[in-house]
């Protein structure tokens, strides 16, 4: 090889020996000296040089197969497709890799690509034009920042570019598919009463698809026990109507005041009356009172989830992937509601001088035979009920005491005998005060007190704001977790009330603050709570659901993989990602 490196027919050798000037690979060259007559010598003197001093090197076995060796033994054809083979394979590489390092593909942690500023203005424009009636499209300041942000939820929020108001499922589809058209985030909004930043709009810009409008009752079904309803259909509404129609049906489940349907599905929410077993709605209530639903899917298509029959088993439930999805996956356009039979109430209270006694109390009473007349049981703390004495919504205050509310159901004969067991074993646990309300008109004040504790706390704390949350657990270990709340809330320097479904381990800490400092002390203090409920096996959110506050807990209380397949099933309906993105998936 070195002597070929040196032979003077090769230019390159000259180059070389130029380069490797005084190396020991050097002196087995011609020596400098005879370097510059070489270079000077006529090319033919070059040549003619004799064959013995110069000996032909030795020709590597593969020069045979190159095909840019003068010693390749194929045809010229085969040179040529060899040569032509060999420079595509190299262009092509090239051509890849250059296409990777300037349009780099997306991955799944990628942020997905939405519409430009342009984009979205086209966008709305055609929005305009598909709805050219006055309000159905609204870019007003003030309405696209309303629209983004709640009064109850201090996440990060952004305003949305446009609000839309659909009056049916086509309106519904005519609006996701120009989202999917132009990438447009698309956020459902109904009742607005949320409370983990739900219905935010997206920085990049968002459609507020706004179906509270959607609000019509459309059949009832009285000898079936159902309902069939748009999904912007309040649930006090539903309640009211059959109320006025004289239908011996209500609808169970009681979250925030003005929520409706296709709220309730998108966050899974109960309410008090979870507990009821005679309405069969322990644990997942939503699921079981929402039957079937009409959705339309990000790709433009509406599917209807089920039949309306009570019961089926053909298949996995696909109403079940939309409760709790908020707004992720679809959008609830109607529901079939299943209705319980309204029985005759009556509310009693019971005072406890610790919320364990009053737990415990309750878990005795629910696994008696008198257990299923207990519609809900609500427990106060004794700063909620300061709260409700301080707020000037009642005309009697109550004893400041730790106290649960009943909702006991039945005819009079079995009222009597429920209050009995319920006054007996109350005593047993250590109430102080057991009592009925005197007139109907009592109960329904008490009951509204509970249900208004939000407001009943804002009124007592009339320069504070309130951040409320809540967690669930084993009924059994609720003491504990409030025992422990109310201890860290003080220790923080905190004013709160408590409110909890009892029945079913979940409550809420409704936490006050004057400014960013303490609003800094609240957000710690429910990370804290939120890992004191996980850590006895509890779950973040028993009913509010995730949104934006709960999603960096998901992880840590479903496991990576049950988190993983939520996201691939979001990937497989929303591939573009367009329904309410940054919500509940973790980052
Ligand atoms: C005072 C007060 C008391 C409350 N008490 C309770 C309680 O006891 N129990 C309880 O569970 N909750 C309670 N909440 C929380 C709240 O009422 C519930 O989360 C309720 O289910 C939200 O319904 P909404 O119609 O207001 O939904 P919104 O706030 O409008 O939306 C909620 C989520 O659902 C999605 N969404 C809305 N409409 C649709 C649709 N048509 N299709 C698909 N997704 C949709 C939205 O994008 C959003 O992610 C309370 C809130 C307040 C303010």
């Amino acid at each position: 090889m070195l002597q070929r490196l040196w032979h003077p027919c090769s230019r390159w050798s000259t180059n070389i020996c130029r380069g490797l000037s005084g190396s020991s690979v050097l002196r087995e060259g011609p020596p400098p000296n005879l370097r510059s007559s070489f270079e000077r010598l006529p090319r033919r003197a070059q040549v003619q040089l004799p064959a013995a001093q110069v000996p032909e090197p030795p020709t590597p076995a593969w020069f045979r197969y190159s095909p840019w060796s003068d010693k390749f033994q194929g045809t010229l054809k085969t040179r040529i497709l060899l040569q032509t083979l060999f420079y595509a394979l190299l262009i092509t590489q090239a051509s890849n890799y250059l296409d990777s390092k300037l349009f780099p593909q997306a991955t799944e942690d990628d942020p997905p690509k939405y519409a430009s500023p342009g984009e979205l203005q086209i966008a709305i424009e055609k929005l305009r034009k598909t709805f050219p009636e006055p309000g159905r499209v609204d870019t007003n300041p003030d309405v696209v920042k309303t629209a983004g942000s709640s009064p109850n939820s201090y996440h990060p929020a952004s305003a949305h570019s446009v609000v839309v108001r659909p009056k049916s499922t086509e309106d519904v589809v005519k609006i996701v598919n120009i989202a999917r058209e132009f990438k447009v985030p698309i956020t459902a909004y109904s009742g607005a009463t949320s409370l983990e930043g739900h219905f935010s709009g997206y920085p990049s810009g968002s459609i507020c698809l706004d179906i509270s409008g959607m609000d019509k009752i459309l059949h009832i079904n009285e000898e079936d026990s159902d309902l069939v309803c748009q999904a912007g259909t309040r649930w006090e509404d539903i309640n009211q109507t059959l109320k006025e129609k004289g239908i011996p049906l209500f609808f169970p489940l009681d979250p925030g005041p003005g929520a409706t349907i296709g709220g309730m599905m998108g966050t899974g929410c109960s309410g008090s009356p979870s507990i009821c077993p005679l309405s069969f709605y322990s644990i997942d209530s939503p699921a079981l009172q929402l039957m079937r639903s009409d959705t339309v899917l990000p790709n433009g298509e509406v599917i209807k989830t089920r039949r309306r029959s009570r019961k089926s088993s053909a298949g996995w439930d696909a109403t079940k992937l939309f409760i709790g999805a908020e707004g992720t996956l679809g959008i609830v356009t109607e529901a079939t509601l299943r209705l319980a039979p309204s029985i005759p109430t009556k509310v009693a209270m019971a005072q406890f001088s610790d919320v364990k006694q009053a737990v415990s109390a309750v878990q005795e009473i629910l696994n008696t035979s008198y257990g299923s007349h207990v519609q809900c049981v609500e427990l106060l703390d004794d700063r909620m009920m300061e709260a409700i004495n301080n707020g000037g919504l009642i005309d009697r205050p109550y004893p400041v005491q730790d106290t649960l509310f009943f909702k006991l159901q039945g005819d009079d004969a079995a009222i009597k005998l429920t209050s009995k067991t319920i006054e007996a074993l109350v005593k047993k646990h250590g109430s102080s005060k057991f009592e009925f309300a005197a007139t109907d008109e009592e109960a329904e004040n008490l009951w509204q007190n509970r249900k208004y504790a939000l407001m009943s706390t804002m009124a007592a704390y009339p320069d504070a704001k309130c951040w409320t949350t809540d967690v669930c657990v084993p009924v059994s270990r609720l003491p504990q977790l409030v025992l422990e709340t109310k201890k860290d809330l003080a220790d923080a320097g905190l004013s709160s009330t408590i409110v909890g479904h009892v029945g079913d381990g979940n409550f809420h800490a409704l936490i006050l603050f004057h400014d960013d400092k303490e609003l800094e002390l609240v957000s710690q203090a429910v990370h804290r709570l939120v890992h004191r409920a996980l850590a006895m096996d509890g779950t973040c959110t028993g009913e509010h659901g995730v949104g934006v506050g709960k999603k960096e807990y998901l992880k840590e209380e479903l496991g990576e993989g049950t988190v993983a397949l939520m996201k691939q099933v979001k990937k497989v309906v929303d591939p573009y990602n367009i329904m309410n993105p940054g919500k509940l998936y973790p980052d």
